[in-house]
This record gives structure tokens, C-alpha cells and sequence, in this order.
């Protein structure tokens, strides 16, 4: 192990305390009646556009939100690889599903965990019913020439360890790009985020967001590496992959953002007093399903099934 990797896991360590502390002090305050979840089942026959997948995880506990995804995935017979880790950080299960035939893998990431004390709606659960409606709007005609990789990983709220420990047995090589998807359900632009170098996949995520009539700096950005945040893309990136993060957030917000973002300190502050959307919401009892917009979520599944279209 790296020196470089031991100061990073210090100050993940540091990063996910203080983030627990937070949110344990918020919640101590916060009156929002806690979210009653819908039952599994009832979710399983119910709509499967991404807004109403969301009540799939919204509002359970981590144990109850990994094994609502693999119930989700035997009841509608997607078949899908498990996997199961353990150490001394912690254990869960990842859950993995290939679509399509090809050399070349396009990985698509979506943590099924949550900050306790929080439903869970934007982080993640969001991302997960983005990508399981997904799944179901691909099934019948995958791309030809490209594998999907749809990966819905465990404990990304600490440190990404469900990320890490799948990036370990993963093959390199045959990964075109990862993108992690987060906080997906609010605003009207597209975040690459963590994105340092020009990359063919970079280039080919640009196109496909300016063929479906995004522009560049108004309403889809690409910038580089975020401090205070990190996603489970962080966890391929030291293998050489092009990962990146994939987030919506409001474009009236921009400027707000950048500030939250992009100055630690300030950020901390304001992450005490008033934070913009959609961090008003983030690791909070707030983070419901009422709060997500079906026009965001619309605009991340047009973004994605383009990106997977230029990838392929
Ligand atoms: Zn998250």
C-alpha cells in the first residue's frame, strides 16, 4: 500500500466522520416525520419509470435497501452477478448486470446505500431507479457492439468500500469508461465531474450531451476534481480507467455551487447554515421522493441512453 493511498483513506475516514457527525446533528433538529416506506412488492408490480423505482429504497435501512435491489432483479428475471464483501471496514453485497454482447464494457454505477437517518431519495436511491428502469428499457435491444455494465454497489457512504473491493477483481482492461451516478433527480443540468484529463470517452460523454441539445458550460459542465465529494468512480480511476462522476444539479444554482464546491472551508460553513440545492437536501431526513423532479430525471435518462448510444 502507497503512502499516497493511506493519507487517502485518512482523510476519507476524516471526510465520512465529520459527514456522519453533521447529519446526526441535523437530524437531531430536523421535525420532518420520518418516510414511510411502500412495500416491496407493491413497487415491484408498480411502474417502472425511475421516479416510481425510487420507493424501491426510499426510506430503508441499508440492509433493507440492498436486498430490495436483488429482489427487485429476481422478481422481474434480470439475471445478475452478486457480489459480496467483507473486512474490517465493513461488508455488504454488490449487485452487477451485463447487457449486451462485446469486448468493451461501458459501467454504469449506482450505490444502493444510504446516510443513516436519511431516506435516501437523490442519494442514491434516484440513481438506483435510473438504472433499473433503464435495464428495463434496454433488455430487448442492448447496443450491438458494447457490454453494459449496470453496478449497483453497497457502503458507498464509506469511502466507496463497496466500489473498492469490486475494482479489485475487476478487469481493467476491458472497462471503455465508468460513470458514477449521483444526486440525479434535481435540477436541469448535467455535472461530469472529477473529469482532469481529455479522454476518448470524455470527448464521446460531450457528444452525445450536445446531440440531444445540451450546450456546454450552460447546460452540461465538465470540470475537474471535486474536494469534498467523491463517488464510486474514484474507486476505478487508479486503474488507469476513465471514470467520472454524472449528477444534475439547477443551473440557477451554478455560481452558489461553484462557492460550495469548490472552497472547503466556505463549504464547511455553509454546510451548517444554507447550503444550495440539491445539497439543501443531501444527507438529510429531507431527502424524499417529493422533493425529486420527474423533469430531471427525464433529462438523466435522455443524457445516459445517449452516452451509451455514442459509446457504442
Ligand atoms: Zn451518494
Amino acid at each position: 500500500m502507497s503512502r499516497g493511498f493511506a493519507a487517502r483513506d485518512v482523510a476519507l475516514y476524516l471526510r465520512n466522520r465529520l459527514i456522519r457527525q453533521l447529519t446526526r446533528l441535523a437530524a437531531a433538529r430536523d421535525r420532518t416525520p420520518p418516510v414511510v416506506p411502500l412495500p416491496v412488492d407493491e413497487v415491484i408490480r408498480g411502474s417502472r419509470t425511475p421516479l416510481a423505482l425510487v420507493r424501491l429504497l426510499e426510506g430503508r435501512s441499508n440492509a433493507e435497501r440492498e436486498s430490495a435491489v436483488a429482489r427487485y432483479l429476481r422478481a422481474r428475471g434480470v439475471p445478475f452477478a452478486l457480489h459480496r464483501f467483507s473486512s474490517d471496514e465493513g461488508s455488504g453485497e454488490n449487485f452487477a448486470v451485463d447487457l449486451g454482447a462485446g469486448e468493451r464494457v461501458l459501467l454504469l454505477a449506482a450505490h444502493h446505500d444510504a446516510v443513516p437517518g436519511s431516506p435516501g431519495a437523490n442519494d442514491n436511491a434516484a440513481a438506483v431507479g435510473l438504472s433499473l428502469s433503464l435495464i428495463e428499457r434496454l433488455a430487448a435491444a442492448p447496443p450491438p457492439k458494447l457490454r453494459l455494465r449496470f453496478l449497483f454497489t453497497a457502503a458507498e457512504e464509506r469511502g466507496y468500500l463497496g466500489a473498492r473491493h469490486y475494482a479489485r477483481e475487476t478487469d481493467a482492461g476491458e472497462l471503455a469508461g465508468v460513470l458514477s451516478l449521483e444526486l440525479c433527480g434535481i435540477g436541469d443540468s448535467v455535472v461530469i465531474w472529477d473529469a482532469e484529463d481529455e479522454t476518448s470517452f470524455l470527448r464521446a460523454v460531450g457528444a452525445a450531451l450536445e446531440g440531444i441539445g445540451l450546450a456546454r458550460d450552460a447546460s452540461y459542465h465538465v470540470v475537474g476534481r471535486i474536494p469534498m465529494f467523491g463517488s464510486d468512480h474514484r474507486a476505478f480511476a487508479p486503474l488507469g480507467v476513465p471514470a467520472y462522476g454524472f449528477t444534475l444539479v439547477p443551473s440557477a444554482n451554478a455560481e452558489a455551487l461553484r462557492q460550495f464546491v469548490w472552497s472547503p472551508v466556505r463549504g464547511a460553513i455553509r454546510h451548517l447554515i444554507r447550503r444550495p440545492a440539491p445539497f439543501d437536501t443531501y444527507h438529510t431526513p429531507r431527502d424524499r421522493c417529493s422533493t425529486l423532479e420527474p423533469a430531471a430525471l427525464a433529462l438523466a435518462l435522455r443524457a445516459l441512453e445517449a452516452v451509451i448510444a455514442a459509446v457504442a
